[in-house]
């Protein structure tokens, strides 16, 4: 008997706007969309406080990335065979289910008719873990398999996922323990941005190469650069500024993804990215349910302490200013094709690096969080932006205006 469960015919979700579809919708009661989504009245400040026992201090690390109480450089010794990086999430969720910590893990597994289409699994057994690495492309109803893995007597839960997907199955896990049996719930999250639909998706990669159907494995590096796979094994590297990112639709990116403000998973109990890696993994341990499951890879996982070289000031002021003019419909400030080869060669030597990437990302996101809501949904600013999201923006001239904050 398979260990791995999934619901080829979902129907179709229900409408909602400013939606991911990360499953809630889906559930015997949609309606609690209203309290569990981050993008209609997301409380971040409370929801760390239930999920780690604490906010986020407002300076310092924490105010770029969230409660935590270690952050690291990380590599498996053992990269595995098609992770995204080195397979630190999966080995995490495939060790919990090896030593009877939890029933059944809840992950993204490729669908059988595209890999690059995400698709909810529920794994009960360690050796089915593999199926799930690397990345894909899209949304997936995650949250959806929760309820049918309690019913099922999985009362223990891992569940791996991006970090809308995590906002809401924070906001259900009380409902879920009181009612639905709900033992215990680990949080295997990964920083997400720049999502986009599937099909989208197939369309970024047919203007990357003419052979799209060839690509098994796509990253947007710490250094400034696109890493391409392809099946017959051949490796790609495209300078961030050669890509063709300024050519794309004004809607390639949903308003969800240009306007989500938890990059980095701030209510995982242990984050698992690159962005401050220096080409190797992240890891921000958040509480000590993240700290006990990376204690489980002792001797599997080399650790360094997180550097930080390079000044963010000056590209995130000019992503801001790209930003502005896209927004209100301008050209945007193409660098000359001359001078591309040459800045490409010194972004990854003299850029932010490291922790001061990572920061930089998250300076990024916030700019365009506040740009993009205040020109297409500026009724929902007030609700939808934390006031860590105002702090990040406030080095850049960006405040609140009249209407954009809960107190007004
Ligand atoms: C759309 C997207 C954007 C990302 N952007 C960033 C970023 O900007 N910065 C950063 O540091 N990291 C980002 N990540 C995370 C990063 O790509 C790696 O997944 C992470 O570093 C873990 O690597 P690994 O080798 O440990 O993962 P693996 O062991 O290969 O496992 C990857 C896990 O990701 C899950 N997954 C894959 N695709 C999806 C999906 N579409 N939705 C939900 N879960 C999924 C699977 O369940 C799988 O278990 C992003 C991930 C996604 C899905
Ligand atoms: S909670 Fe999930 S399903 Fe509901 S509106 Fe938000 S993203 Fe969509
Ligand atoms: S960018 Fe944000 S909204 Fe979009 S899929 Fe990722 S976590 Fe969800």
């Amino acid at each position: 008997m398979t260990t791995v469960q999934w619901y080829p015919q979902w129907p179709a979700a229900p409408e909602r706007h400013l939606c991911t579809d990360c499953g809630v919708s889906r559930t015997d009661h949609p309606k609690r969309c209203a309290t569990a989504c981050q993008f209609i009245q997301p409380d971040y400040p409370q929801m760390e406080q239930a999920v780690h026992g604490v906010s986020r201090q407002p300076e310092g690390n924490e105010l770029y990335f969230g409660p935590h109480q270690a952050m690291w450089q990380a590599a498996m010794h053992s990269p595995a065979q098609g992770a995204q990086w080195t397979g630190v999430t999966t080995r995490l969720a495939e060790k919990l289910l090896e030593t009877d910590q939890v029933d059944a893990v809840i992950a993204m597994a490729p669908h059988p008719d595209d890999a690059w289409r995400p698709m909810p699994v529920l794994v009960t057994k360690a050796q089915d873990m593999a199926q799930c690495r690397g990345m894909r492309m899209g949304y997936a109803p995650l949250i959806s398999l929760v309820e049918p893995a309690l019913q099922q007597g999985y009362k223990r839960l891992a569940v791996i996922g991006i970090p809308c997907q995590i906002y809401a199955l924070r906001a259900l896990q009380p409902q879920l323990e009181r009612e639905q049996g709900l033992q215990k719930l680990l949080v295997i999250g990964t920083p997400c941005s720049d999502n986009t639909t599937t099909d989208n998706f197939h369309q970024f990669l047919a203007r990357l190469t003419p052979t799209p159907e060839d690509v098994t494995y796509l990253e947007f590096r710490a250094d400034y650069k696109v890493e391409l796979r392809t099946r017959q094994g051949a490796v790609r590297e495209i300078p961030f500024l050669s890509l063709p990112l300024a050519d794309l639709p004004p809607d390639f990116f949903p308003l969800t993804c240009r306007t989500c403000v938890d990059y980095s998973n701030v209510l995982s109990d242990i984050t698992v990215g690159y962005m401050a890696g220096r080409g190797e993994q992240w890891l921000l341990v958040r509480n000590a349910r993240g700290q006990a499951m990376l204690d489980m890879l002792q001797g599997e996982l080399m650790l360094k302490p997180v550097t930080t070289a390079g000044q963010r000031h000056g590209p995130v002021a000019g992503f801001l200013k790209n930003v502005e003019l896209a927004a209100g419909g301008l050209p945007l400030r193409r660098m000359p094709n001359w001078l591309r080869p040459i800045v490409s060669w010194f972004m990854p030597r003299v850029g932010p690096r490291g922790l001061e990437f990572a920061k930089a990302r998250l300076e990024m996101k916030a700019v365009e969080a506040v740009l993009h809501l205040r020109r297409e949904e500026p009724a929902r600013m007030k609700h939808m932006l934390p006031a860590h999201v105002w702090a990040l923006v406030k080095p850049y001239g960006l405040s609140p205006q009249q209407g954009e904050t809960p107190s007004d």
